[in-house]
């Protein structure tokens, strides 16, 4: 997802400092609302918006961001999938077939000194079209870090953590080496804290000092209604835990829609087909349309429907921010593949009142293309 350069899309510079990112954003997220904005692909921008506002406004992850570049970063977020699924259950009726995996989100990047906050997570789930369309709440298995509750997270049994003597605390070491330009100095992090700049007092024995322990969680999502493929949700703080004083990463949750058998779905509208007979399309009908919530509406086919005709049905579509979408059903004429005498002779009645005989002419043909299933 998200298009180009993440300071190209605020329309920043790359200096910019937190203010103007804020300022950027704040004027964009207004003109592109989607409530505001009718300009075809507002949405879409919104969201880019929005993407480049999270990663610019984060300060480690806007770090990331410089470094990588813009290539290397947003296909990092995208990351691969490893380990083994672990989320069935929980009203997941499809299976994952490679979904549901966590793997980190922007871990991986540059190790900076000082506590280390928390790498964000992503999870993919799939969900069914009609709860896509009503929206939905469904508790979901997170594996992920959380603070050792027996050292309250610092990694000491005491709590208490000492200066690192090997690097004095700055989480940085030197390294030296003699090349035919002079000396050439490599800041590398610390071996012994790992960046962090201060060690256990006494490192606890239930996370043997790292302050972490790795616990299933069981996390209550809201899924809002209208909402479509490919979209995440962000929960805060339910990442990977961060170091002692350093925050949490978040959790993203990116929802695949499964197709629906008797719907397909094209922004928020709703479509549908409905089979008719050759007289009912002659005369006209109603027929009975089930809503996709399993509601019944009676639907007024008029005298002279033509195959593939869209018939719309106001409101039963989508329904995001309050705003609904219509249902489209689509006229299928099926053509009887064996009928009764009687039938036959009415239809030969047809076929005589429009001036062709049954035998040879233009009817004939119409009805010699099928395959002939006489019983
Ligand atoms: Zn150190
Ligand atoms: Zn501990």
């Amino acid at each position: 997802m998200g298009a180009g350069d993440y300071y190209e899309t605020l329309g920043i510079p790359r200096n910019a400092d937190e203010a103007e990112v804020k300022k950027a954003y704040r004027n964009l997220a207004r003109k592109y609302h989607p409530d505001v904005c009718k300009e075809p692909g507002a949405e879409e921008k919104f969201k880019q918006i929005n993407e480049a506002y999270s990663v610019l406004s984060d300060e480690q992850k806007k770090r990331q961001y410089d470094n990588m570049g813009h290539e290397t970063f947003t296909n990092a977020s995208k990351g691969s999938y490893s380990g083994t699924g672990g989320f069935g259950g929980g009203g997941f009726s499809a299976d994952f077939s490679g979904f549901g995996d966590i793997f980190d989100f922007f871990g991986g990047g540059q190790r900076r000194s000082g506590p280390q906050p928390g790498a964000d997570l992503l999870m993919r789930i799939q969900i069914r079209l009609e709860d896509a369309v009503a929206g939905m709440n469904r508790d979901i298995e997170v594996m992920h870090t959380e603070p050792c509750s027996a050292c309250s997270g610092s990694g000491s049994e005491t709590k208490r953590l000492n200066t690192c003597p090997r690097c004095g605390g700055t989480g940085q070491m030197r390294q030296a080496s003699q090349s035919p330009f002079g000396q050439f100095i490599r800041m590398t992090p610390c071996t012994q804290c790992e960046g962090r700049g201060k060690i256990p007092e006494k490192v606890c024995k239930e996370c043997r000092g790292s302050g972490h322990t790795r616990v299933k969680r069981k996390v209550s999502v809201h899924i809002p209604a209208g909402i479509d493929n490919g979209m995440r949700l962000r929960m805060e703080g339910y990442g990977e835990a961060g170091d002692y004083g350093a925050h949490n990463g978040d959790l993203f949750i990116e929802v695949y829609v499964l197709p629906h058998e008797r719907f397909t779905r094209t922004g928020d509208t709703l479509e549908t087909t409905i089979e008719i007979s050759p007289a009912q399309a002659v005369l006209g009908t109603t027929v009975e349309i089930e809503t996709i919530d399993k509601r019944h509406i009676d639907l007024k086919i008029p005298a002279g429907v033509q195959f593939n005709t869209a018939l719309k049905i106001g409101g039963e579509g989508v329904k995001r921010r309050g705003k609904p979408g219509d249902l489209l059903v689509r006229v299928k004429i099926v053509t009887p593949k064996s009928v009764s005498n009687e039938q036959k002779e009415l239809y030969q009645k047809i076929a005589e009142l429009e001036g062709k005989s049954s035998s040879g002419g233009f009817f004939s043909n119409l009805m010699g293309g099928k395959k002939k299933s006489k019983k």
